[in-house]
């Protein structure tokens, strides 16, 4: 085994689709072409948004392809103790704030202005904690593997929320509390989380934690340029070998990584060996979407 460790870290608001695939089968390819570890997370700090067996489901679809983890499940509702004494560190450093201000109030501002920077707006209503932004490690830059040089200014992408005002922890902190728990070198995912790492960065700068390497990857699009989701009715990954087969072979298609016609139909078992082997970040054309085909969206019946 090298020290490569990566990480798939789904949100179990619903089944895994065709965009999700691209984004586990990326990271297992990338983790197992090195012989690292490929660790699995699942994001459930949103419980009102985790409906109940989602995440069950996601662990059986990935079985299912063969995108075995290693070593326990990580689950984020246990985190709490983790995520806020990491809160209490930024607050120790003048870097996390309470905001009593509601999106109505500043929804005439692109992002949300610091109001409540030098003192609560109005203490006795909920709050929430937010970044200062302004004060950390700025400009961020860091390159990533598939899309170069990236340098954003976190204050132009405002003042993130890091617990919001029902209690619940924020993804930008429980996210970077974790990749750094669990000791990820490497973080592969889509592009549409490429500008939260900003965000990301400055947090793992201000807690003293390590910094991943990125990789983000091209989107999946539907029909009307939307990212495949739930709510778009992004049909759920299939869980039986006939259907998984054409479709693990076209994610493999999607990547660029030319996978072989003759695999079209192999197990997914043996189109996974070939495709750890033959694994090359350098074939992805670096675009911020990727349509889908009809097949990929075809509803997959059980
Ligand atoms: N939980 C996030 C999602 O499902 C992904 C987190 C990450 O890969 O950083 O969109």
């Amino acid at each position: 085994m090298t020290g490569y460790r990566g990480r798939f870290a789904p949100t179990p608001s619903g089944a895994l689709h065709f965009g999700s695939l691209i984004a586990a089968l990326a990271s297992f390819l990338d983790a197992r072409r090195v012989g690292g570890h490929w660790l699995l997370r699942i994001e459930d700090i949103d419980p009102p948004r985790c409906p109940p067996g989602a995440a069950d489901t996601i662990l059986r679809q990935l079985e299912a392809f063969g995108l075995h983890w290693d070593g326990p499940t990580r689950w984020q509702h246990d985190r709490d103790e983790a995520y806020a004494a990491a809160l209490e560190r930024l607050r120790s450093q003048d870097l996390a704030y309470p905001c009593s201000c509601s999106r109505k109030q500043w929804r005439d501002f692109p992002t949300y202005p610091g109001w409540c920077r030098h003192g609560v707006q109005e203490p006795d209503k909920p709050l929430a904690w937010r970044l200062r932004s302004d004060k950390g490690l700025r400009p961020v830059t860091w390159q990533d593997r598939l899309f170069n040089t990236q340098r954003f200014d976190p204050a132009a992408l405002g003042d993130v929320v890091l617990k919001r005002k029902d209690g619940l922890w924020a993804y930008q902190l429980a996210v970077v509390v974790d990749d750094d728990d669990q000791g990820i070198t490497d973080v592969v995912r889509g592009f549409d989380l490429l500008d939260n790492t900003p965000w990301q960065r400055q947090l793992q700068h201000a807690l003293g934690l390590a910094e991943p390497r990125y990789l983000h990857l091209p989107l999946v699009m539907n029909r009307d340029g939307q990212k495949l989701s739930k709510q778009n009715l992004a049909p759920a990954l299939p869980e039986d070998e006939r259907a998984i087969r054409p479709l693990l072979h076209r994610a493999l298609a999607t990547l660029d990584q030319a996978p072989p016609e003759t695999l079209a139909l192999a197990p997914a078992a043996e189109q996974l060996d070939w495709a750890i082997a033959h694994w090359d970040v350098d074939r992805i054309r670096p675009e911020a979407a990727r349509p889908a085909t009809d097949a990929d969206m075809a509803a997959h019946t059980p």
